[in-house]
């Protein structure tokens, strides 16, 4: 059976490393600050900010939060957005996606000054992360890059496989990968033969959005599963990308869902914000 990656008390380790560090700036008078735009109802939406803001309070780092109407312009947006760029109490500016129909989410996210861009989405800090010289990175794939380093996983010469190309996982992390000289696949919906793929890796990280769509028996024995997908089956049950059941039986090591990769995405946000305070020093 795989050993089973702990994003639980893997994030509880970082964060307390978080808060020891932010303790230490406020003995220099700096307190790290994030300010979180919540822009519309969106119910899921106002749970990620609630978490995020307790998380904030939980390690020391002071969060101010933006709610404005669902109706609010692209220009209103964007006036904040100046106004936070110029705050210096604030190191870190998320503006929680999705945003309504009237805003064009593309200016919103290169209005963020890039040395404040939490998120990591501007493509200033995307081209950085390409070229090896990264200032924020985008959280959850950071959050995947910290799971491989707290299991002892050394990424030189393996194969990585990265199922999905989205722009907030899967590229950034498949970047990250070959950083860590790792050689690495990136698969999508239109790869073929998907299975061998998957098989030939030493390394699967998944992010596609399809319950178990990766099956355990492609797993080659001893790999590394990182499963990044959170998918919702029936009324309460979650699961993830890869059939977890038989995966674990062949990998050396796997994310479970939940409780794997989940809880990294709001630490690696709070280690962006401390590190740009720092940078700000
Ligand atoms: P996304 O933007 O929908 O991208 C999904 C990717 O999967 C696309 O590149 C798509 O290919 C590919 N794909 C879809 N069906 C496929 C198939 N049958 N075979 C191979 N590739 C296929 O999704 P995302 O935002 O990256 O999220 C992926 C998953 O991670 C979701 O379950 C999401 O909830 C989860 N997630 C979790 C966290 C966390 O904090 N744990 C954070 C972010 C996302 P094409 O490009 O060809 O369409």
């Amino acid at each position: 059976m795989a050993k089973i990656i702990d994003g639980k008390a893997i994030a509880a380790k970082i964060r307390a490393e978080i808060s020891a560090e932010a303790a230490k700036l406020k003995e220099q008078g700096i307190v790290p600050g994030l300010a979180v735009v919540l822009v519309g109802e969106d119910p899921a939406s106002k749970v990620y900010v609630s978490m995020k803001e307790k998380a904030c309070a939980d390690v020391g780092i002071f969060s101010d939060e933006y709610k404005l109407a669902a109706e609010t312009s692209e220009e209103e947006l964007l006036t904040l957005i100046d106004k936070l760029n110029n705050d210096p109490k604030i190191h870190g500016i998320l503006v929680q996606l999705p945003l309504p129909k009237q805003i064009n989410t593309e200016r919103v996210l290169e209005a963020i000054a890039p040395e404040k861009d939490a998120d990591g989405f501007h493509p200033y800090n995307v081209g950085r992360l390409v070229i090896g010289k990264p200032l924020f990175q985008p959280c959850t794939p950071y959050g995947v890059m910290v799971m491989l380093k707290e299991t002892g996983v050394d990424l030189t010469g393996k194969e990585v496989v990265v199922v999905g190309r989205s722009n907030i996982v899967g590229k950034p992390v498949a970047f990250m990968c070959l950083q860590q000289n790792a050689t690495v696949t990136l698969c999508h919906s239109k790869t073929r033969d998907l299975a061998a793929k998957v098989g030939q890796a030493d390394v699967v990280i998944a992010a596609v959005g399809v319950p178990e769509m990766i099956k355990g028996a492609w797993i080659k024995e001893g790999a590394v599963v990182i499963d990044v997908g959170v998918n919702r089956v029936g009324e309460k049950k979650l699961v993830g990308d890869v059939e977890y059941a038989v995966a674990s039986e062949r990998a050396s090591a796997i994310t479970p869902v939940p409780g794997g990769v989940g809880p990294m995405t709001i630490t690696m946000l709070l280690q962006n914000t401390l590190e740009s305070a720092k940078r700000g020093m």
